[in-house]
């Protein structure tokens, strides 16, 4: 695991640029935090960086969009959800179990017994009106050595 503080949106935008840059085909992201952390805003800027080129707003209501960019990407917000079942109704378990994209779910902890096995997990944290904090880990082997990788870039930029 590793954190980062960031101190404005665009600091917490660079942050998932360079996520974006590195990011593989076939990953899922889950993004915990409360209700005005910053988790849309960071799947805005990954968005962009992975080639999207439309809006990406928060599926609250939809509960899942799907943007085109290099690949696939299916943003999920599980906040409104109430049961395991609506998951199933909604395809959840479809997109994430061999993800053939890039999958990004916010609210992960409503569910966490639904989640794949492999994931990497952006937790962030308000510290003040403008100061976040964000906790980078990761379940799985796979994503290990990506997560280094990504501490490695985030610090040293290479
Ligand atoms: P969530 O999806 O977690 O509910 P949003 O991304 O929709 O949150 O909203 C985050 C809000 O917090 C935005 O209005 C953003 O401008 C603001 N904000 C202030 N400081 C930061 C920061 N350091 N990082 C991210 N967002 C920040
Ligand atoms: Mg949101």
């Amino acid at each position: 695991m590793f954190t980062c503080t960031t101190n404005s949106p665009e600091e917490t935008a660079d942050l998932a640029n360079k996520l974006g840059q590195k990011i593989r085909e076939g990953t899922v992201l889950c993004l915990e935090g409360d209700l005005g952390a910053g988790k849309t805003l960071f799947v805005q800027s990954l968005a962009k960086t992975l080639g999207v080129e439309g809006e990406v707003t928060s599926p609250t209501f939809n509960l899942m969009n799907i943007y085109e960019g290099i690949c696939p990407i299916y943003h999920f917000d599980l906040y409104r959800l109430e049961t395991e079942e609506e998951l199933d109704e909604i395809g959840f378990y479809e997109y994430t179990e061999e993800p053939e994209g890039i999958v990004v779910i916010e609210w992960p902890d409503k569910f966490p017994e639904s989640m794949p096995e492999d994931y990497i997990k952006v937790s962030i944290e308000r510290t003040s009106e403008k100061g976040r904090q964000l906790a980078f880990s990761c379940t799985g082997e796979r994503n290990e050595e990506f997560l280094k990788e990504l501490e490695t870039f985030v610090n040293t930029g290479h």
